[in-house]
């Protein structure tokens, strides 16, 4: 089983009538419906006003994948939660970050640039496949149109991903790294750009089954490393080689 934590800043949910008719269970309510045909995981919500900023240490330790969507309450998040949430990257935990989580506390520490593009909403966007051999890529079209989106453009300050699986081609002549893959440590993270809170992208089955790949991708291969350590230290050396 894997353990799959979806974390939503629940502002838009709740103030915007638009986002209220399109999610009445909120975005987190939505992202969980487009994962639960996979068995395998065992799915928990919370939000950035539950205790703790929804994001205590016992959910925390016991997640396998962090899925994260915010987008105006960034500054809410302590650092300290996005330190503790790096820290669990680093040791193996997978994470996905979706459309203006770009900008999430955790995103930007786990990134260490800016995480900056250009945007206008209200666009029409292709998302063409340029990796078809990466798991996350299993099972989606070589294109497919959201035909309601929010134009994300080049230039992304983020870091040269490990993969590109997916560039955005918007009606507006723009291109964007819209799927990237990451590796921190021992943790995967992948950033997913569709999904503004006004339209219906949470709705859209491959959308779906590119969630479903991503959490299956990105969760940890081994168990999670309860600390870092270096295998050449003293108690392994003697333990195999002294006699
Ligand atoms: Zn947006």
């Amino acid at each position: 089983m894997i353990r799959v934590t979806i974390w939503n800043e629940n502002v838009h949910d709740r103030e915007d009538d638009r986002v209220k008719a399109l999610y009445p269970e909120g975005l987190h309510g939505a992202i969980r419906d487009l994962l639960k045909s996979d068995d395998e995981l065992v799915i928990t919500t919370t939000t950035l006003d539950a205790p703790e900023h929804g994001m205590p240490d016992e959910l925390l330790n016991n997640t396998d994948v962090l899925i994260w969507w915010g987008h105006v309450a960034h500054e809410q998040l302590p650092w300290e939660i996005a330190d503790k949430v790096a820290d669990r990257v680093h040791r193996g935990m997978g994470f996905i970050g979706l459309h203006s989580a770009h900008l999430s506390r955790p995103f930007t520490r786990l990134m260490g640039t800016s995480c900056s593009l250009r945007w206008l909403d209200d666009t029409r966007e292709h998302v063409w496949c340029t990796d078809p051999t990466h798991p996350i890529a299993k099972g989606i079209p070589a294109v497919f149109t959201l035909e309601k989106e929010e134009m994300y453009g080049e230039f992304f300050d983020i870091p040269k991903p490990d993969s590109v699986v997916f560039t955005g081609w918007f009606s507006t002549g723009n291109v964007f790294r819209t799927g990237c893959t990451f590796s921190r440590g021992h943790g995967k993270v992948f950033y997913f750009q569709p999904g503004h809170e006004t339209n219906p992208t949470f709705k859209n089955e491959i959308v779906g089954q590119i969630l479903r790949n991503a959490v299956r991708w990105a969760a940890p291969q081994k168990e999670i490393f309860d600390e870092i350590d270096c295998p050449w230290e003293t108690e392994y050396i003697e333990k195999k080689y002294q006699k």
